[in-house]
């Protein structure tokens, strides 16, 4: 039997980690966990319960409930692709909106929610067979993984794609200004925090997919995949 890899995609925001993880994991029928769905599901909670007003983060208030929030993944009967749960409610929609999006960073820069959540894709991670998207993943949640692919495009090109994405979606009231701004800050803000900040890991390989097709990317991606699972077959 083929032996099990772990696959990290990390990068930066809206640049089609997600889309490319869960293509792939499809494919070679490995397990998908978005890890950004954790933090956006745990910033939810933080807004539904007060923590997050004008003033800032109640960080006592969040860091005393955390026993309160159970983040996990329920498979959509019809699509057979995870969708996030808060507590056991499907919040899949809700946290891809601009509350969430504006508020998760500075929700995930806090040390102890990092350290709920990587404990948490650790062990989703230890019979392998995952590719797992995020900022940290192949840096801090899995070091040692096997194969590592860094994402970036253009801030433009990322920010028009998110629009297009949510204008899809049928969520209104949205321009592409307030997107880009979204975009270059939580860059800013993940790459600047101090516990597990966003880095390329000197392993990784890069995919700046700004002028590339999805099909494109796919094939890229599938084949580093294959000759990664034949190396580690020797
Ligand atoms: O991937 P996505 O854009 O949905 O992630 C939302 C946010 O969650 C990121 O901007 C980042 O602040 C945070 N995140 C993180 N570490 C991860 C995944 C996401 O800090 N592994």
């Amino acid at each position: 039997m083929q032996s099990k890899i772990i696959v990290a995609i990390d990068g930066h925001s809206s640049c089609g980690k997600s889309t490319m993880a869960k293509w792939l994991a499809h494919q070679v029928g490995y397990i998908y966990v978005d890890t950004g769905a954790m933090y956006r599901t745990i910033t939810l909670y933080a807004l539904r319960s007060g923590f997050i007003t004008s003033a800032g983060i109640d960080t006592e208030g969040l860091k005393a409930s955390l026993g309160n929030i159970k983040v996990s993944f329920r498979l959509d009967p019809d699509t057979h692709l995870p969708l996030a749960c808060l507590n056991n409610e499907v919040v899949e929609s809700e946290i891809r909106g601009m509350e969430v999006s504006d508020n998760v960073s500075p929700i995930a820069a806090l040390p102890f929610v990092r350290e709920v959540m990587t404990a948490q894709q650790q062990q989703m991670g230890r019979e392998k067979g995952i590719v797992m998207d995020g900022r940290d993943i192949g840096t801090a949640v899995f070091p040692d993984a096997e194969l590592k692919i860094f994402v970036t495009a253009s801030a433009e090109v990322r920010a028009r794609r998110r629009y297009d994405e949510l204008i899809g979606k049928g969520e209104t009231g949205i321009n592409l200004a307030d997107i880009e701004r979204n975009v270059v800050e939580r860059d800013y803000i993940d790459s600047h925090r101090e516990v597990n900040p966003l880095r390329q890991a000197p392993d990784a390989l890069v995919l700046d997919n700004s002028h590339m097709t999805k099909d494109e990317q796919n094939r890229w991606l599938l084949s580093q995949f294959e000759t990664c699972v034949a190396a580690h077959q020797q």
